[in-house]
């Protein structure tokens, strides 16, 4: 098991019995610490299904999965590699009974719960609700109840945010639901006040695993603390320098807080990178340089200087998109990257992708965007599933109005809105209210029957989803059920285009398939909720969807092109890397705090300062033997184009040769020019054989 492996990998890979933390920068093999990890304590005895691999995202955790499964085989699959929200659900599902949540619980998501708070906080206005949100999901990354966030409040706003907190607690409660928050902070409340589950799962896990332990928060933190019990048989890998995630509450003090919990932890540093060039490298170090060290460390690569790194000084973002084209197209034509899934762009703000996916698409180069909008964020695919929540979990609120406005149905606003008052008054969900029989008291006899008509349907599909399971009776099922409620028709009549409503329709169908081969059982789940090769009822597979960002594991081996944000970048490689709207004021964002604390140096913004490095540094280090770094020298502000700057961290990187200006369209051009001519000379040689 030592093969690939240097010495002081193969010392962390050995450290069976103790906590263990591998505290190293990027590309230094620590993430293949964790897989070979997994294979080693298998090897040793440890049953797979009491070793739990946990990674920073859905995707992570399914290539993590595959490389396990490459060390030992079929063993793998029954080894626990999820994200913590995914480890959350299983221990919610399984025993969230002791804090009153039913095994069928909804899980939110983020539009729903501003749905919910701007019900909670009497307002119609999305941005105020999401400012609430914002708040409320800090406070619980932190361990905070409503009462003490009201109790800790520094003025006035803090504290009505505090009290909204509460009346939106009350309705998950009554809803039967959580939000993605509750995912880590239920399952620690659980450890923390029933010991005999908490003695459950520390006898159930033998070894837990962590990849990208410097962006843990503080709850996270205690539920592993807990998970892992006095023993400490854990595995923490993570970068300090990687850590970017500070606003969304993750928190390096977790990296410090370990050898204190853990006297004997064993710390393991490894310093050499594998992944990229020393040029590459070299810019890497010398951006993350200024920044306060935690922990001092030198990383070096055998990989030879390699390419000297680029930096791309273009008029405009179009501008800036057509070289990047350019680029990865004389990058192929020269035989140093074949494959589109050999090259990434990377960004800081989604909104930056719109003008290179034009670019793209132009030159005909397949890609695909990740980190960006999800294919279940798109609206029908949220209508599908606000179905099967219902189905899972008829308390659903949202769910449920979601559902019975996807199509209209002839049930209107004033309707729910007097089924909302009336389950208000007797404290039942709509689903319950609907079946009261005093209901006739508040809504008129049409009314009462739509409804009625309403619930029995969805009590037939929850029977029918109760007992179907394998491929093909799922997707009957589905099929039945979309023409029940007419979905197709309900897409072409209220999309203006056809070739929209055929596109929405496709994925539609797309998500079926995707649901069928999941009863099918013969995938594993993507985010690690179910492992089992068996058949699995409708039903069961519902209860899972909420939790999955990826509709399939066959995006993974397209051979695309990948456009994505730096955050969403992290922990991937690839041999070409193009980071891109390297500006003031977006790598780093911009820093001036908004209530007039501009230019001032205060600590908030030193820091932040110090996390767009380190994002930068992200960045810098996804690329193996190519990178090139692009600005530039105007930029649109509203509808105006403004002049703009080059990133700070440009200067930072201390490139030798600092710019080129040398443009590959020219390039290009002659190159295109050959392939033609090969082209043409082969065409017609193959007619004269022919
Ligand atoms: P990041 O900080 O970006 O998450 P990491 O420390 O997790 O990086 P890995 O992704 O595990 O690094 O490894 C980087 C690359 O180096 C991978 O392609 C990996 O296969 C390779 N690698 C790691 N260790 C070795 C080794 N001992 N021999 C050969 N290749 C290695
Ligand atoms: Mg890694």
């Amino acid at each position: 098991m030592s093969a690939g492996l240097n010495l002081a990998q193969q010392e962390a890979v050995n450290h069976l019995h103790g906590p263990c933390l591998v505290l190293a920068g990027a590309g230094s093999g620590k993430t293949r610490v964790i897989t070979h990890k997994i294979a080693r304590l298998i090897q040793t005895g440890l049953e797979a299904k009491r070793i739990a691999a946990i990674t920073f995202t859905n995707k992570a955790a399914a290539e993590m999965r595959e490389r396990a499964k490459g060390l030992v085989g079929k063993g793998a699959k029954e080894v626990v590699i999820c994200t913590f929200h995914a480890l959350g659900v299983r221990m919610l599902r399984q025993d969230g009974a002791a804090l009153g949540l039913k095994p069928q619980f909804s899980i939110l998501d983020s539009d729903d719960v501003t749905a919910i708070l701007k019900d909670a906080g009497g307002t119609t206005d999305a941005a105020t609700a999401r400012q609430w949100q914002w708040a409320i999901s800090l406070w619980k990354n932190m361990g905070l109840t409503a009462a003490q966030a009201e109790a800790q409040a520094a003025d006035d706003n803090e504290r009505i945010t505090a009290r909204i907190m509460a009346r939106y607690e009350e309705r998950l409660a009554a809803y039967q639901s959580v939000d993605f928050d509750d995912l880590i902070g239920l399952p620690l409340k659980l450890l923390q006040n029933h010991a005999e589950v908490r003695e459950k799962w520390q006898a159930l896990l033998g070894h837990v695993l962590v990849d990208e332990y410097q962006d843990t928060n503080a709850t996270q933190y205690e539920l592993l603390k807990l998970l892992v019990g006095g023993h400490g048989r854990f595995t923490a890998v993570g970068d300090d320098d990687q850590s970017i995630y500070g606003w969304r509450g993750a928190t390096l003090d977790n990296l410090k807080k370990l050898p204190q919990d853990f006297p004997k932890l064993k710390v393991i540093k490894l310093e050499q990178n594998y992944r990229s060039t020393s040029a590459i490298l070299r810019a890497a170090n010398n951006v993350i340089g200024p920044n306060p060290k935690l922990f001092p460390k030198t990383l070096f690569s055998e990989l030879g200087e390699g390419e000297p790194v680029r930096i791309v000084d273009c008029d405009n973002e179009e501008h800036e998109a057509e070289r990047a084209v350019a680029r990865i197209q004389s990058i192929r034509a020269n035989g140093l990257g074949k494959d589109w899934k050999d090259f990434a762009l990377l960004y800081r703000a989604n909104h930056q992708a719109k003008v290179f996916e034009q670019a793209l698409r132009k030159a005909q180069i397949p890609y695909k965007v990740s980190g960006g909008q999800s294919f279940f964020d798109r609206a029908e695919i949220k209508d599908l599933c606000a179905w099967l929540r219902l189905i899972v979990n008829n308390d659903d609120d949202p769910a449920f109005l979601r559902a019975v406005t996807a199509p209209k149905r002839g049930i209107g606003h004033q309707t729910l809105q007097n089924l909302g008052v009336f389950a208000g008054k007797y404290k039942l969900s709509l689903f319950e209210a609907l079946f009261s029989s005093s209901l006739g008291s508040a809504l008129s006899t049409r009314a009462v029957g739509g409804l009625h008509e309403f619930g029995r349907y969805v009590n037939d599909l929850e029977y029918r989803a109760r007992h179907t399971s394998g491929a093909e009776d799922a997707r009957a099922f589905l099929t039945d059920w979309l023409r029940d409620i007419g979905y197709e028709k309900h897409l072409y009549e209220s999309e203006d285009s056809e070739k929209l409503a055929a596109s929405r329709w496709t994925n539609v169908l797309d998500f079926c398939d995707w649901m069928a081969q999941r009863c099918g059982g013969q995938i594993d789940d993507t985010a690690g909720v179910t492992t089992s090769s068996e058949k699995k009822t409708l039903m069961e597979v519902a209860q899972t969807i909420s939790l999955l960002s990826t509709i399939s594991e066959r995006e993974q081996d397209q051979n695309l092109v990948t456009l994505s944000t730096l955050h969403a970048a992290k922990g991937l490689e690839w041999p070409h890397v193009l980071l891109i709207g390297v500006n003031e004021g977006l790598l780093p964002f911009k820093l001036d705090d908004d209530d007039g604390a501009k230019g001032q140096a205060n600590e908030g913004i030193l820091q932040r300062l110090q996390e767009e490095r380190r994002l930068m540094y992200v960045g810098i280090t996804r690329a193996q033997r190519s990178l090139a770094v692009s600005w530039t020298r105007r930029r649109k502000k509203g509808r105006e184009m403004v002049a703009a700057q080059p990133s700070r961290f440009i200067a930072e990187m201390a490139l030798e040769k600092a710019t080129t200006r040398e443009d590959p369209r020219e390039k290009l051009k002659a190159l295109r020019a050959e392939f033609a001519k090969k082209a043409q000379d082969s065409a017609a040689s193959t007619a004269a054989n022919g």
